[in-house]
């Protein structure tokens, strides 16, 4: 991509959002919030292909013990309003619109050969090389190096590889769907979640949204994790998901109201729109999670901008977390989703990802099968001993 085309925030890019999904599990609750309305979760705006089957309303209880309804829905984990990559830049003078971007926490990149070329100079640090005398990006191209360099521990062998996956990768070479639990009421929580709360929602074209890439165990062995455009890329376990707001996929803005474009769902219930800047970021006087309220809209996000690698910072209302699913993931587990670990980490996985030394991400992903997932695969992908894994986890394991 070449950034410079890029109006954060107000693209054009809009999700098809016709509005034709099945009316019968229309999940619309619009609850008044000091005279205005709060936007709530519905059907219609999802992308016409981001659900799988029908929504359906269920009984939930969120992580603050609040029992309430839930609009449960299976989503694709593919984007259906844009097409995934390009990731990584196949030399070292391939064009920026002929490859993906990175972001660090500082600042946005275009992922381009020359990019790639000045990592050493860039990041002060000798050890890059991404590339050969020839030119040649090194690039994850098979399945075996995709695993062995996007795994926490990267094997030494794809060290300085610049980290791209398929679909074809993925297990059974099919997205992974995960189905989530999203209060249609939402519940402002007493405090704001930690900044890990597992993923922080979907967006309106079936794409979780996820924490933080953990770019410094990712630069650490000197890889890059690369995104594509739209801030989305692989993992081997969670399948195609989201790190930066980038403006695709949206809803139509509504001249009506004042405000950028909506992409997605927090798992508390409220809308995450884009990236606000300037004067339009001073003036909407966000709070600690980068939320506040408008009279068109109620309560609602904006992203930061993909430089912060960090959609959100926290959640300000109670979400539905695997304990409170029942400490299982709806669904069962049974490798088509991941709904447990995407519905949010319980606090529990927070203190063995801090034991274990890994993210909360990391951890969801390496546990990703829930509880039929295999322990022994899940702390290789760790990096830890089996042993470790099992000490680390809490008392009812998530597993
Ligand atoms: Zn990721
Ligand atoms: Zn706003």
């Amino acid at each position: 991509m070449k950034l410079q085309y890029l109006v954060v925030g107000f693209a054009v890019v809009a999700a098809s959002c016709s509005g034709s999904k099945s009316a019968t599990t229309t999940a619309t609750t619009e609850a008044a919030v000091a005279g205005t309305t709060q936007h709530t979760f519905e059907t219609d705006h999802f992308a016409d292909d981001a659900i799988v089957g029908d929504v359906t309303t269920v009984d939930c209880t969120l992580n603050n013990g609040t029992t309430t309804k839930c609009a449960e829905a299976t989503f694709t984990g593919y984007p259906s309003s844009y097409k995934v990559g390009p990731f990584c830049p196949d030399t070292i003078t391939t064009p920026a619109d002929k490859a993906g971007i990175w972001f660090d926490g500082n600042g946005l990149y275009d992922l381009d050969g020359p990019f790639v070329a000045n990592l050493a100079t860039f990041y002060n640090d000798t050890g890059w090389k991404l590339y050969d005398s020839n030119g040649k990006v090194n690039v994850t191209d098979t399945q075996a190096a995709f695993e062995g360099a996007a795994r926490p521990d990267v094997d030494p062998t794809y060290q300085n590889y610049c980290v791209e996956g398929r679909l074809e990768w993925l297990p059974d070479g099919k997205p992974i769907t995960s189905t989530v639990q999203i209060p249609l009421q939402p519940f402002a929580a007493s405090s704001p979640s930690s900044a890990h709360p597992g993923n922080f929602g979907v967006t309106l074209d079936g794409v979780v949204i996820a924490e933080a890439a953990p770019v410094d165990a990712i630069m650490a062995a000197h890889t890059i994790a690369s995104f594509d455009d739209c801030g989305g890329h692989y993992n081997a376990r969670a399948g195609y998901h989201l790190h930066g707001a980038m403006g695709c996929g949206q809803l139509e803005e509504d001249p009506s109201v004042d405000d950028s474009a909506m992409f997605g769902y927090a798992l508390d219930g409220y809308p995450i729109h884009l990236p606000l800047e300037g004067d339009a970021l001073t003036t909407a006087k966000l709070d600690s999670c980068n939320g506040h309220s408008t009279a068109g809209l109620g309560y609602h996000y904006h992203a930061n901008t993909a430089a912060r690698n960090a959609v959100l910072p926290c959640l300000t209302g109670a979400f539905v977390t695997t304990e409170g699913a029942g400490g299982q993931p709806p669904g069962g587990g049974q490798g088509n989703g991941q709904p447990g670990t995407e519905a949010g980490a319980a606090p529990d996985l927070s203190d063995t990802a801090a034991k274990l030394g890994v993210q909360v991400h990391e951890l969801e992903d390496a546990l990703a099968g829930g509880p039929n997932s295999d322990l022994d695969a899940a702390a290789k992908l760790l990096g830890v001993t089996r042993a470790q894994l099992e000490a680390a986890l809490p008392p009812r394991p998530v597993r």
